[in-house]
């Protein structure tokens, strides 16, 4: 039976960060992925036309973390990169969230003058208020924003996302959705934000390249897992699948996404546009911004929110329901009585991580492994 010191499952971000941890300590340690690329939902790669496409979407790194910010600085220099969003509504392209320059966009400039006057008097500038606070202020027009929000923005976005109501999903959900009194039109206020310059493939390449590390992937756990003898297991695949499914299935959301060439420089006027309430698509992706590509081709992604099936999609968002959160403690349970495995990562943990967060998570783990 083949030793190794740690096994990672999972070629993510989340289980690179564990293995080159454990490496940086002298460990060896085997990272094996059922895919057949490293990085899990942030690879990327270089298409025939010089455009560094996101194979799972359009993935931006922005972070108040100057830990996490230091950490992935060893293995990438970064394109500075501050991330726009914007929405169609009623007919027009405005910043998302929902913002001072949106409300000038889709309302006549009187409206659109109370609205603003009447936001910053009641709540100040460069704040951003959740559209329950709005509802609660006891003012007409306030309260015609907040629903219009609501309707425009949120509503048809969440069914189509989730296929589920916003009350359906967690009613706390709702009333969070903010408007943002600022005419700062970035999508992340993070003090850290930008995209590795050379890619995220080559940034997790490098964090791999390592003596103590070997990769294998087309490899799913299953099959090695009785020919491999381990000191230490990190999990970052499914934690309901490593167990079996025996308390049930833990529910997903999935996405399809239809990757277009267009034969013409750009397609839209920015990285993203949501369509919260035309289309089934939910929003298009444009690559060749986030590392100023130079083509006269462009490519885009739609993407397609759809049901997680296990064996037909990937799962991507885990599904935020209390009666998930209580299946999902019940594996962890399972999990106590196994002191040699560590589950984490967005599937392990069965949370949504940003890559600043599950970077954050298996830094804090393999720093708490120290003294073992
Ligand atoms: C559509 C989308 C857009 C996103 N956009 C952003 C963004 O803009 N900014 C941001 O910060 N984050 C974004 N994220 C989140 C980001 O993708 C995650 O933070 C990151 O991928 C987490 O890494 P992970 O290693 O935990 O999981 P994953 O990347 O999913 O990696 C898990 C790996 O484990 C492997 N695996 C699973 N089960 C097994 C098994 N049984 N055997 C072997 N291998 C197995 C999988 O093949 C996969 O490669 C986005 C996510 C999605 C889905």
């Amino acid at each position: 039976m083949e030793k190794v010191q740690n096994l990672v499952v999972g070629c993510g971000l989340s289980g690179i960060t564990a293995a080159r941890q454990m490496a940086e300590r002298g460990e060896n340690v085997l990272v094996v992925d059922a895919k057949e690329h490293i990085g899990g939902n942030a690879y990327d790669y270089y298409d025939k036309n010089g455009i560094c496409v996101h194979r799972y979407g359009t993935h931006i790194f922005h972070t108040p973390l100057k830990e996490v910010w230091d950490y992935l600085s060893r293995f990438t220099s970064w394109e500075p990169y501050m991330h726009r969003v914007e929405g169609l509504v009623d007919g027009q392209l405005v910043p998302i969230p929902f913002n001072l320059d949106s409300i000038e966009r889709v309302f006549p400039a009187s409206l659109a003058r109370t609205l603003s006057d009447k936001l910053i008097a009641r709540f100040g500038f460069n704040v951003k208020v959740p559209i329950l606070k709005l509802r609660q202020a006891q003012d007409k027009d306030l309260e015609f924003l907040a629903d219009y929000i609501y309707e425009k923005i949120f509503l048809h976005y969440t069914l189509k996302q989730w296929g589920l109501t916003p009350e359906e999903l967690d009613p706390a959900v709702t009333g969070r959705v903010p408007v943002y009194v600022s005419r700062d039109g970035r999508y992340f206020q993070d003090k850290y934000q930008g995209i590795p310059r050379r890619g995220y493939t080559e940034m997790m390449n490098n964090m791999l390249n390592h003596p103590l590390i070997s990769v294998r992937l087309n490899t799913p756990f299953a099959q090695i897992k009785d020919q491999i003898s381990w000191e230490r297991l990190f999990y970052t695949g499914p934690i309901d699948e490593f167990f079996d499914y025996k308390y049930g299935e833990l529910p997903y959301r999935s996405l399809r996404f239809e990757f277009v060439e267009y034969d013409r420089e750009y397609f839209q006027s920015g990285p993203v546009i949501n369509y919260p309430c035309n289309y089934d698509f939910t929003r298009i992706g444009e690559y060749k911004y986030f590392l100023r590509d130079q083509s006269a081709k462009t490519v885009v992604s739609y993407e397609y929110p759809q049901p997680f099936r296990r064996g037909e999609n990937e799962r991507y968002y885990p599904v935020v329901k209390p009666e998930n959160a209580a299946l999902y403690e019940r594996y962890l349970q399972e999990a106590a009585s196994l002191p040699a495995v560590h589950f984490l990562g967005r599937l392990g943990d069965y949370k949504y991580y940003d890559m600043d967060k599950a970077v954050q998570r298996a830094l804090l783990l393999t720093n708490t492994l120290k003294g073992e």
